[in-house]
C-alpha cells in the first residue's frame, strides 16, 4: 500500500504529491496527522486546528465518493508511521515539500526510518512555484532584495509550471476501504468535529481590478482574504499565479513575497535572530504592562488598538493595519519584535512562519528588505490617509471618541526621536546590552 500524507496541502485537486503518488497505480491510502508535538502549544479551541478539521471533512468526503476514507491520527507524526507500518504493508510515503525548519527536521527523521525500512519517502514541490535556490543570483547566491527576485522570478516563470495536475480525477487509485481513524475531536483541542469546509473562495476578477487602488484601506473588502488557504493549502498556488497574471500585477507581485520570504527562511533558517545581526545590540525597553496594552488594544491610539481587536476577534488583520501595529510595538513601544511576532503567530489563522518573520523583521527594520529604521510610522497619520471616515476604527473600538476611550499611552514626537536614537546607537556599537525576553 502507498500512503499520501497530508500536511499543509489540505485539497485533492492539483496536489503535486497526491498525483506522484496516485500516478503509481495504487492503492494510495491518504491520511493526516495532527502533530501532538505541534497541538500541545496551542490553546484549546484554536481556530486553526478547527479550519484544518474542517478541510479534512471535505476530504474525507471526497475520497468516500471514491470508494475509500483519509485516515486522520494524533501523534508524533514518526510513531504514528511506524504504529501504521505494524498493521499494514506500506511500501511507500509520498508527500510534499515543507520549508520550515521544525518540519525539516521531522521529514528527515521519517525519511532516514524509512529508508532503514525499505519504504520509499519521497517529496515533491507544491506549495510554491519556485522554491529553496529556484530563483538566485546571477552568481548563484539568494537573493536578499525583493524587486531584482520578483523580477527574475517573473522572468523565469513557463506558462506550463502553472498547468494543474489531474490528481483529482485518479481518485479511483484510492485504496478502497470504509475503515475510519479519526481521535476524539477533545484530543486535538475541539468540543466536536466541525463540517467540512465549503469549497474555498477565488478572488472574483472585480477585486483583482481594483486591488491596486483598494488594497491599502481596511475599512474596504479591498483584498481577497486567501492567505489562511494558501497557508493550509486549501487552493493551489499555481491556480492563484494564473489568475493573477492577466488581472492583477500589484496582485500578482504580493503572492511572490510570500514565495520570496519562504526563500528566504530556506536559507537563512535562523529566525530567531535578526537577519541584519548588527540590530541585535539594540536595547529594547520590554515593558510588561505596555506589551499587555499593545496585546489587547487599549494604546489610545485607534488604529492599533483597531488592529488588536480585529486580530483577536477574528484571526484576521489587514496588512496595512499589521505594519502599522507591528511598527508601534517595535518603535513607539521599544519592545522586542519577537515579542510581536509570537502574538500573531498565536493569533493570526494564516500564521506562516515565513511571512510573519518576515514581516516583522520588515516592521522593526531588522528585516533583509526592511524598512530604514529612521522612517517610524505614524499612527495618527496612517489612520487619517487609510481610514478616513474612521470606518474601520469605528468597527472594532466602539468606544473610539467617548471619555472612555484611553489617552495615547506614549506620544508620538517622543517615541519617533526616542526610537531612532536607540536604534542609531545600537548601531554605532555604543550599546551592546541585550535584555532578556520576559516571557
Ligand atoms: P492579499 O493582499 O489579497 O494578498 C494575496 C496573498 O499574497 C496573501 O494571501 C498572502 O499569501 C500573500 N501576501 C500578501 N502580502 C504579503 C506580504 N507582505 N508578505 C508575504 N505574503 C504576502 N501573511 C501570512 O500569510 N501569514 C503571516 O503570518 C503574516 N504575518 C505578517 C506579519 C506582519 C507584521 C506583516 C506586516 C505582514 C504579515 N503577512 C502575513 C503578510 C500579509 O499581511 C498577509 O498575507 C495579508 O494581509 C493576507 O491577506 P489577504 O489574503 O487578503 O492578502
Amino acid at each position: 500500500m502507498h500512503i499520501f500524507w497530508f500536511r499543509r496541502d489540505l485539497r485533492l485537486d492539483d496536489n503535486h504529491g497526491l498525483h506522484r503518488a496516485l500516478s503509481q497505480g495504487g492503492p494510495v491510502q491518504p491520511i493526516f496527522i495532527f502533530d501532538s508535538d505541534i497541538l500541545d502549544h496551542l490553546q484549546p479551541g484554536d481556530r486553526r486546528v478547527e479550519f484544518i478539521a474542517s478541510a479534512l471533512a471535505a476530504i474525507n468526503e471526497q475520497c468516500k465518493q471514491a470508494g475509500g476514507t483519509l485516515w486522520v491520527f494524533y501523534g508524533k507524526p514518526l510513531q504514528v508511521l511506524q504504529e501504521l507500518k505494524r498493521k499494514h504493508a506500506i511500501t511507500s510515503i509520498a508527500c510534499n515539500h515543507d520549508y520550515e525548519p521544525y518540519a525539516r527536521q521531522r521529514d528527515e527523521a521519517v525519511h532516514e526510518w524509512a529508508r532503514a525500512n525499505s519504504i520509499a519517502f519521497t517529496s515533491y514541490k507544491d506549495q510554491v512555484v519556485f522554491e529553496r535556490s529556484e530563483v538566485v543570483k546571477p552568481d548563484g547566491l539568494p537573493y536578499t532584495v525583493f524587486t531584482p527576485y520578483s523580477k527574475r522570478w517573473k522572468s523565469q516563470l513557463k506558462p506550463e509550471m502553472l498547468k494543474a495536475c489531474a490528481s483529482e480525477s485518479m481518485l479511483d487509485k484510492l485504496h478502497k476501504t470504509t475503515e475510519q481513524h479519526w481521535p476524539q475531536a477533545r484530543q486535538v483541542g475541539l468540543s466536536q468535529w466541525p463540517a467540512p469546509l465549503p469549497f474555498p473562495p477565488q478572488p472574483a476578477p472585480a477585486l483583482l481590478k481594483a486591488y491596486g487602488a483598494q488594497r491599502d484601506f481596511p475599512a474596504v473588502a479591498g483584498t481577497s482574504r486567501i492567505s489562511v488557504h494558501l497557508r493550509f493549502g486549501t487552493i493551489s498556488i499555481r491556480k492563484l499565479v494564473a489568475l493573477a497574471i492577466p488581472q492583477s500585477e500589484s496582485w500578482l507581485n504580493e503572492l511572490i513575497w510570500r514565495e520570496f520570504y519562504m526563500m528566504i527562511l530556506w536559507n537563512f533558517p535562523e529566525v530567531d535572530k535578526p537577519f541584519k545581526r548588527a540590530y541585535q545590540a539594540i536595547v529594547w525597553e520590554n515593558n510588561p504592562e505596555h506589551y499587555k496594552r499593545w496585546c489587547e488594544g487599549t494604546t489610545g491610539y485607534p488604529i492599533v488598538d483597531a488592529g488588536m481587536r480585529e486580530l483577536a476577534a477574528t484571526g484576521f488583520m489587514h496588512n496595512r493595519v499589521r505594519m502599522v501595529t507591528a511598527s508601534f510595538l517595535c518603535k513607539h513601544l521599544l519592545l522586542d519584535w519577537r515579542l510581536g511576532e509570537a502574538w500573531f503567530a498565536a493569533h493570526l489563522m494564516d500564521f506562516e512562519l515565513s511571512s510573519n518573520n518576515g514581516g516583522w523583521q520588515w516592521a522593526a527594520g531588522t528585516g533583509c528588505d526592511a524598512a530604514p529604521y529612521f522612517r517610524v510610522f505614524n499612527p495618527s497619520e496612517q489612520a487619517r490617509k487609510f481610514d478616513p471616515q474612521a470606518s474601520y476604527i469605528k468597527r472594532w473600538v466602539p468606544e473610539y471618541g467617548t471619555s472612555t476611550y484611553p489617552q495615547p499611552m506614549v506620544d508620538h514626537a517622543f517615541a519617533r526621536q526616542r526610537a531612532i536614537t536607540r536604534y542609531k546607537s545600537a548601531l554605532s556599537g555604543e550599546s551592546v546590552e541585550e535584555k532578556t525576553l520576559f516571557s
